[in-house]
């Protein structure tokens, strides 16, 4: 037998009550963790599927057609989703990016979106592989987002059409971009997730695709997220590759970062023509400043992109639970955070069993 066997870390089935303590604490607006980090970012999958087979992400040995996605009952709902974020909001979280799997792909996403942006202060943003765009963009728009973020990894038809595994074209892509900036959510972010040998000769045409668009082309490094993308450390490509490489071709000066804990750095082109960023989640670990909790599709709370486990805020709502007894529950397990993975990362930490991607979020 020669099949190659990848095993997940699934922990779907687990059902683990987090304790609700007897004594309930009001959000102040301002949570810490262990390491005294704030929570600010609250990252949302709103389905674990996706029109993509990503090799990288989802690739098609793992997530096939005997895969079993999450029902539908599973999901939370979009009022359960908006409750948590007005408790997140409460916490001081003031940024919610909808992800996924494909968030395009769940059915009037736009109605979650304007229960989203209701809430004051909330800033909400979506990544989108970008082929759904054409149809959605307006709808979006008009349900109050501002603006948003595409994957593209790269502009040759045959290497993108090899990296997302299902021969959707470059041109698709693109068109979604165009749809995006027609229906007013421009300037467009762009991240390319670079690895080395897959589309690393791509980094000067994206570069020069991008130059002068208006649009913010990112560069990320290739991590070890979940256990199915086979990932190495020779693989990753350092920013400060991608930097000389666009600089050997465009003269680029560096700029200051928009906020303290911005996770691009960002460079920009020295005759005017727009900025890139490099975002660095291997080389140059930013864990100290992180500011990210993430919620699953079906309502787990992660601390960490890297964890093996998270808490399940699913159970509570369906249990009953006042947002009081919420609230309090998710500051506890935020003040108990202590994460800080990609500080820590080796070898063997790389192979530990992590929560797919497609389910915690991107
Ligand atoms: N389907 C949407 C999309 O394509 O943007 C949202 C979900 S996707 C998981 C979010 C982002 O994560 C994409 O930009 C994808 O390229 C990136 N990503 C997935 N696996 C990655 C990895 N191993 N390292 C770095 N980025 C990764």
């Amino acid at each position: 037998m020669n099949q190659r066997v990848i095993p997940l870390a699934d922990e779907r089935q687990l059902r683990q009550l987090p304790p609700v303590p007897a004594e309930l604490v009001a959000p102040s607006g301002l949570l810490l963790d262990s390491r005294g980090r704030p929570v600010k970012d609250l990252r949302i999958s709103v389905t674990d599927r996706c029109n993509f087979r990503c090799v990288y992400c989802m690739p098609k040995a793992v997530f096939d057609k005997d895969y079993a996605f999450l029902p539908r009952e599973a999901l939370l709902s979009f009022e359960e989703i908006a409750r948590l974020a007005r408790i997140f909001a409460a916490h001081g979280v003031s940024k919610i990016r909808l992800t996924g799997g494909e968030p395009l792909l769940r059915r009037n996403l736009e109605r979650l979106v304007a229960q989203l942006v209701a809430i004051p202060g909330m800033e909400v943003t979506l990544t989108t592989n970008g082929v759904l765009l054409p149809k959605k963009a307006p709808a979006l728009k008009a349900a109050g987002l501002t603006r948003l973020t595409v994957s593209l990894d790269s502009l040759d038809d045959t290497t993108f059409r090899a990296m997302n595994d299902m021969d959707v074209p470059v041109a698709d892509v693109l068109a979604g971009i165009d749809a995006a900036s027609a229906a007013g959510l421009g300037p467009v972010k762009i991240n390319m997730v670079v690895k080395r040998g897959m589309n690393d000769h791509e980094i000067v045409a994206m570069a020069r695709h991008f130059k002068g668009s208006g649009h913010i082309l990112r560069f990320i490094e290739f991590m070890d997220v979940g256990s199915s993308n086979g990932w190495r450390m020779d693989d990753v490509v350092p920013s400060a590759e991608v930097v000389r490489r666009i600089g050997e071709a465009f003269a680029l000066e560096p700029v200051d970062p928009n906020y303290s804990g911005e996770v691009a750095e960002r460079w920009r082109y020295a005759d005017g023509s727009g900025e890139i960023g490099v975002i660095s989640s291997v080389t140059q670990a930013f864990c100290s400043t992180c500011t990210r909790a993430r919620l699953s599709t079906e309502g787990r709370l992660y601390t960490c992109l890297f964890a093996q486990s998270g808490h399940d805020l699913r159970a509570l709502m369906r249990g009953q639970r006042s947002d009081a007894e919420l609230a309090t529950v998710i500051g506890q397990i935020w003040q108990q955070r202590g994460d800080r993975y990609s500080e820590i990362r080796t070898a063997e930490t790389a192979a530990l069993r992590k929560i797919e991607m497609s389910y915690i979020g991107g």
